[in-house]
């Protein structure tokens, strides 16, 4: 096979639903070959874009595009300092770009490249919401009869939302949420959504980071009972060594690692199986070429996938999440935020669920293309976003 090598790298920024995507086409010597990567970082889309136009890009043109693996470890080591969301992203964008050219260079779907699939589907939850108790539950059976099995179940967003608050004088505006609210309203909603639906579904839940470690610790403990598939980051990745803790007292499975950008916060965390599902944001972590190697670490220790999927992940994000779901075979289940229509017209070839499981399509590579004349009618806004500014009752900066 004659050498192709890197001829331009480009970031594309849209934001189809209002949400910043950040993606990265890598331009190859070859005319008409080029692949697509992820680097969504919505909260700092400017700085990602500037880690691969002004510095990547002059490290990478000219480079052999098959040399994947090098390619990952001199980006990543090249600036000295790594292992950080910016410059994680960034390599993300130029990693899936390069499997996606390995891709349509060999004929076959990237899932092929990776060993081929170990089922046809991958399951998929979604995210009931609700004011109250009584439209989770709506929500939840809406979901069921599309055929979902997986359903995840939050009070007002990430709840803890009150309707009056006791704040001190002069307390900045904010997205406030009160913790000891939160914390009580959960086994709540699961008691209803249970004693209404009974057993049949998996439900999930998010903590968001939204308790004190203690505290988190008790709510594992109540929601035993609801015989949950898991529940999600119920600690904050700076409060990681308290996962022993609750493992010690239930046994609800846990899922955590959306937020983790560096090894040394999940290899102790999978190497210890203090948790069950790995829920690592693919981009923030570098790519495909770190989680297929964190899918096989999981593996060995019993942990299964639950890849992050949200809608601060763009398509081609997705896509790259649906082809190691399929070829994992210690996948758990796979986040899916739905590709409404405008995403859907931006990038062609987005995985399509049916009856509640996720398909790849079977084009080479990523199966995934962008319409850059239709991603220019969405041009990303560079602004505070409002939930990411929390606060408690008495006005305290926490996580959001
Ligand atoms: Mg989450």
């Amino acid at each position: 096979m004659a050498k192709v090598t890197i001829r331009d790298i480009r970031v594309i920024l849209t934001a189809p639903v209002g949400i910043n995507l950040v993606v990265v086409k890598v331009e190859t010597s070859e005319p008409g070959l080029y692949g697509l990567g992820c680097a969504t970082f919505t909260q700092r889309f400017l700085a990602v874009k500037s880690a691969v136009e002004d510095y990547l890009k002059s490290f990478l043109v000219g480079k052999d595009v098959d040399n994947i693996e090098d390619i990952w470890h001199s980006c990543m080591v090249n600036s000295y300092w790594r292992n950080g969301p910016v410059l994680n992203n960034a390599i993300s964008g130029v990693d899936m770009a390069l499997w996606d050219i390995k891709g349509k260079r060999a004929g076959m779907p990237v899932y092929q490249l990776l060993g081929g699939k170990c089922r046809e589907g991958a399951a998929v939850y979604r995210h009931a919401d609700g004011r109250d108790v009584h439209e989770v539950e709506d929500n939840v059976r809406k979901y069921m009869e599309q055929g979902y099995r997986y359903i995840r179940c939050q009070l007002g967003g990430y709840g803890g939302r009150v309707q009056k608050l006791s704040s001190p004088e002069n307390a900045p505006p904010g997205a406030y949420y009160d913790p000891d609210a939160y914390a009580m309203s959960v086994p709540k909603l699961f008691d209803h959504v249970r004693s209404k639906i009974g057993f049949e579904v998996e439900l999930l839940h998010d903590v968001h980071e939204r308790l004190q470690p203690i505290e988190a610790v008790r709510l594992a403990k109540n929601l035993e009972p609801y015989r949950l598939f898991f529940l999600e980051d119920a600690l904050p990745p700076e409060q990681i060594s308290w996962f022993e803790t609750i493992r010690n007292q239930c046994a609800v499975p846990l899922a955590m690692g959306e937020l983790f950008v560096h090894p040394c916060e999940w290899t102790p965390l999978i190497a210890n199986r203090l948790i069950d599902f790995i829920r690592v944001h693919i981009s923030a972590i570098g790519g495909i070429t770190p989680a297929r190697k964190l899918a096989a670490l999981c593996e060995a220790f019993g942990v299964r996938t639950a890849w992050h999927g949200p809608g601060d992940v763009s398509p081609v994000g997705h896509a790259a999440n649906v082809h190691l779901d399929v070829c994992c075979p210690n996948f758990g289940v796979q986040e899916w935020s739905g590709i409404s229509e405008p995403l859907a017209e931006v990038f062609p070839g987005s995985p399509e669920v049916r009856n509640g499981y996720v398909y790849p399509n079977d084009k080479p590579g990523l199966g995934i293309d962008i319409d850059e004349e239709k991603a220019a009618k969405y041009p990303c806004e560079n602004r505070v976003i409002k939930w990411t500014v929390a606060r408690t009752p008495d006005g305290t900066s926490v996580k959001p």
